[in-house]
Parts: structure tokens; C-alpha cells; sequence
């Protein structure tokens, strides 16, 4: 694995590769890599010949008041991590060297921005596409794997690649979780030990809102309503959001159509550190099928 802080180096090595006839995957990071992150770099190493991961905390996708100084970090612990996986190129660029100066050009991806993380975070969303525009930019024509975890930010990168022609097609991978079903996130860094137990209330809810729908449950309010119920029972939780969407554009939904994909999706506060989670699922035959493992038990 080489480590590159440069655009021009990173770009070299892609058209070169390509140039032979082979493909190129990009994994986008903000880096301190768990599993979740190993998994995107592990799928992609799978399918491509090159696979460059990029490592860059992004600062135009944080607001003011967001945890952009107290973001964790590990880059030594991040490089040994990659290369295990065996990643080619690990990109880590400078703010200078993405930004050399304020940017008077941004993406705006509209509507599918707007809703649920986009109500509180109301900036973020332009910030991931612009950063996202440079990386694929950068990088060239290649397969671009992001997380299912962060469906809305997956929802924007697919509406952006199709509406400005990116020669790029994006995978989503499904979210890796702990053992008791918490999403693995980096923020996870930031939950002390009984914040970390009540962390669990958001896999719980959407477990809940998933059996009931496995019930019959077809009203979407009364679906959300036992998310809510759940999360509003937990001290240590603050409910920001939860919804029920069509998975495609994020529309929200009165009822649960058969056959069509929908999203149920949440962020939480814990403590002072705002989670998200989500599950997607498809009633079908009357039954459900959903992206969300069933614990054992403990
Ligand atoms: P981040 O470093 O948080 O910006 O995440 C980088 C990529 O990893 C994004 O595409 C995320 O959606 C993805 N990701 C983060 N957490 C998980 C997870 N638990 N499972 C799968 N993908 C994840």
C-alpha cells in the first residue's frame, strides 16, 4: 500500500491503472476504520483491481457548532488497518490541498437533502457532495462503495452520480453492527459505558417497528409510533428523528405499499452524541423482509 497526500499523485496512478484495462474501487472515509469501513474496503478489494481508499476529514461537511476539532483520529492505527485489507493507494489529503482556497463552487443535491439528517445538519449534505464531486473527480471512472448506515448520505452520492453523469457506479454494502446490534460508527468513541448500553435503544427500536410490521402493521405513523414509544422509555435518549420513507427518493409514506422499498430511519441523541441508524425493508407477499439482523436472545 502507498500512502498519497497529493491529487496529482492519486490521479496518475488511476488513469495508469485503467489505462491497462483494469478497474478501480473507491472506499471515502473520515478514517479511526472499524469493521464497518474494513467491510467496504474488504468488498471492494473483492471486485477491483486497484482499490484507493480515501482518508479526509472533511471540514465543509460539519457545521459550526458539530464535533469537527473532536472528530477521533488514528492514522497510524488507520494505515495498518488498510494495508491489512489490502488496500493500494490509502489517500490523505491536507485541508490545503483539498481547499487551497475557499471554494466558490458547491454541490447542492436537492429534496432528498432536506429531510431527516438534513433538518438538523442543513449545510452537511452539500458538504459530503462536494467532497464526494472532488474525490470522484480525482479518482476518475471507477465503482465507488459507501456505507447503507448512512442511507440518506447514499441516497444524495446515487442522485448526484445519475443527475451529473459520473462515470462512477455506486455500491452500497450493507451496515456491520456490534453483538448487541449497536451500528458501528466512530462516534461510537465518543459513548462512556452507560451511554453505550442506552446506545442499544436504536437497534431496539427499529427491531421493534420491524415486528410489528411483521405483524401486519401497515400505517406507517403507527409504525414510527412504536420506534418513538421505545426510544422516548430510554432516560438517557434524546429522539431527533424517525421516519418512514420510500428508499429511492426519501419520500415520506402514509402507508406500506407491497413490493416497494422503504427506509425506516432515526438519529438519536445519547448523551451528547448523536447516533443514526436505519434499516431498509420490502413488504412483499405480506411478508416483510428486512436488512436487520435478529439477535439472539442474551
Ligand atoms: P465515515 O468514515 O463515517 O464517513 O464512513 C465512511 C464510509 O463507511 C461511509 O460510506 C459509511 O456509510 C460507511 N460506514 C460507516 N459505518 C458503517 C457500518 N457500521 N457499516 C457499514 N458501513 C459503514
Amino acid at each position: 500500500m502507498i500512502t498519497l497526500e497529493h491529487i496529482a499523485a492519486v490521479r496518475a496512478q488511476c488513469d495508469e491503472v485503467r489505462r491497462a484495462g483494469k478497474t478501480v474501487a473507491l472506499v471515502p472515509t473520515m478514517g479511526f476504520f472499524h469493521e464497518g469501513h474494513l467491510t467496504l474496503m474488504r468488498t471492494a478489494r473483492a471486485a477491483h483491481d486497484l482499490v484507493a481508499v480515501s482518508l479526509f476529514v472533511n471540514p465543509t461537511q460539519f457545521g459550526p457548532t458539530e464535533d469537527l476539532a473532536a472528530y477521533p483520529r488514528d492514522p497510524e492505527g488507520d494505515t495498518r488497518a488498510a494495508a491489512n485489507e489490502g488496500v493500494d493507494i490509502l489517500f490523505v489529503p491536507s485541508v490545503v490541498e483539498m481547499y487551497p482556497r475557499p471554494g466558490l463552487t458547491s454541490v447542492t443535491v436537492s429534496e432528498v437533502a432536506k429531510g431527516l439528517c438534513g433538518i438538523s445538519r442543513p449545510h452537511h449534505f452539500g458538504g459530503v457532495a462536494t467532497v464526494v464531486t472532488k474525490l470522484f473527480s480525482i479518482v476518475g471512472p471507477c465503482t465507488a462503495y459507501f456505507g447503507k448506515k448512512d442511507f440518506q448520505q447514499l441516497v444524495v452520492v446515487r442522485r448526484l452520480v445519475e443527475d451529473l453523469n459520473f462515470p462512477i457506479e455506486v455500491v452500497g454494502v450493507s451496515t456491520i453492527r456490534e453483538p448487541d446490534g449497536l451500528a458501528m460508527s466512530s462516534r461510537n468513541a465518543y459513548l462512556v459505558r452507560n451511554e453505550r448500553q442506552a446506545a442499544t435503544v436504536l437497534f431496539r427500536a427499529l427491531s421493534a417497528a420491524v415486528e410489528r410490521m411483521s405483524g401486519g402493521e401497515r400505517d406507517a405513523s403507527r409504525v414510527r409510533a412504536v420506534a418513538v414509544d421505545l426510544i422516548a422509555a430510554e432516560p438517557m435518549a434524546n429522539l431527533e428523528y424517525v421516519e418512514v420513507v420510500r428508499a429511492d427518493d426519501l419520500a415520506p409514506v402514509d402507508q406500506l405499499a407491497e413490493g416497494v422499498e422503504h427506509v425506516i430511519a432515526l438519529a438519536v441523541r445519547v448523551g451528547t452524541t448523536r447516533l443514526i441508524d436505519n434499516a431498509t425493508f420490502t413488504v412483499a407477499a405480506g411478508a416483510v423482509n428486512a436488512d436487520l439482523p435478529r439477535l439472539d436472545p442474551l
